[in-house]
């Protein structure tokens, strides 16, 4: 297999006695796309700066296409960089915001301006050289500085919330956008964000970041079908967390009832947390005691288009989201206060050791 494009050495970045990286050490093939995802305050802007040169780590190293570049200066690495804010010049035109970094690489004027009419169609704005940032919706000055980023045709391409400023609309379609441009390119880029919806549908990778450290590592499918953590699970989706008691090989108690899970994984110690995905609960018409079936009451329901999720529960102690497909509803009403049986996929749950 080919070396990775880059590479994060144990980086640890501190602000006096605090520690926004601790530790932080992963790897980058090229053409990939990354994700940094993790609440704010986590470090994910701090890391990407790390990898730009903008802030230097306190420790640790970082190569780039085989290259040591920990201390180098950010003129002396290969990235473009995008940020929330679109950090355009107001009182320079499209063009000129574009070609900034091009005539300083003493590039001439004709294929300047060719450069930029290419980049201008990359990014869906055709035409729009002779523009002022100012008459420019949110969306199409995003659009500028993508261009802007891409005008050296630089190896690696930087993001830092490039979609958290605009409305839910434009930020959907230009998600789209970004992740066609970035395959049609085959640039290497990373992509900070804090909303799991965006990092799951554009992002081959994603880098599940908790308090300056790496959490998890993995496609989408894998950190939402095995989270590592509870904190990984939470971030991820929607998920029901139980506390249980183990109780025998295989099964569990929780709030009294019991659940087996064969598949959990390797549980040892008193106890934790169950956790399993709203769309792993079903209805069901199956009375028996070894298949994780259970009587609940719905207590709230919420129509979502392809499935409506209930709210059931079970006495003062047992509370549960349940997502169930229209379908299986075969058109009959869900009403509060309703009586229910569903059945808990004992291949679908998983056990978290912390509490
Ligand atoms: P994120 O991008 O994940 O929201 P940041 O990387 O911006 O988080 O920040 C990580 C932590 O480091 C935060 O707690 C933040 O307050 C702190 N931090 C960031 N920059 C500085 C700074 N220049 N001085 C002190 N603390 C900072
Ligand atoms: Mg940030």
């Amino acid at each position: 297999p080919s070396p990775p494009y880059l590479q994060v050495f144990d980086l640890v970045k501190k602000y006096g006695t605090f520690s926004a990286l601790d530790g932080v050490s992963l790897a980058i093939a090229a053409g990939e796309f990354i994700s940094f995802l993790g609440p704010s305050g986590c470090g994910k802007t701090t890391l990407l700066r790390a990898i730009a040169g903008l802030d230097f780590q306190t420790s640790g190293s970082l190569y780039q296409d085989g290259a040591d570049i920990s201390w180098l200066p950010p003129d002396q690495r290969d990235f473009g960089i995008v940020f929330q804010s679109y950090a355009l010049f107001p009182n320079l035109t499209v063009a000129e915001n574009i070609a900034y970094g091009l005539e300083n690489q003493g590039t001439k004027k004709h294929q300047i301006a060719e450069r930029v009419a290419g980049l201008l169609n990359n990014v869906g704005l055709p035409g729009a050289e002779k523009r002022f940032p100012g008459q420019l919706s949110g969306g199409q000055q995003q659009r500028v500085a993508l261009a802007r980023a891409l005008a050296p045709s630089p190896n690696l391409l930087l993001l830092d919330e490039p979609l958290s400023a605009l409305d839910a609309r434009v930020r959907v379609h230009l998600r789209r956008e970004i992740k066609a441009l970035q395959h049609r390119l085959g640039i290497t880029t990373i992509m900070v964000t804090h909303d799991q919806e965006e990092a799951m549908t554009m992002a081959d990778r994603i880098v599940v970041m908790n308090q300056g450290r790496i959490e998890q590592i993995g496609t989408p499918r894998e950190i939402y079908e095995n989270p590592v953590s509870v904190f990984v699970a939470q971030f991820v989706g929607t998920i029901n967390l139980l506390p249980f008691t183990p109780c025998g090989p295989d099964t569990v108690e929780v709030a009294g009832l019991k659940f087996r899970c064969p598949h959990s994984g390797r549980h040892k110690g008193t106890g934790g947390v169950l956790a399993i995905r709203p769309e792993d609960i079903e209805c069901t018409d199956v009375h028996d005691h070894d298949a994780n079936c259970i009587d609940v009451r719905v207590e709230s329901s919420e129509f979502l288009g392809a499935t409506m999720r209930l709210k059931l529960v079970q006495g003062p102690d047992l509370a549960l989201i349940a997502d169930v497909p229209i379908r299986a509803l075969r058109g009959s009403d869900i009403r509060p206060g309703q009586a229910m049986r569903v059945r808990l996929d004992a291949e679908r749950i998983r056990l978290f050791d912390e509490a």
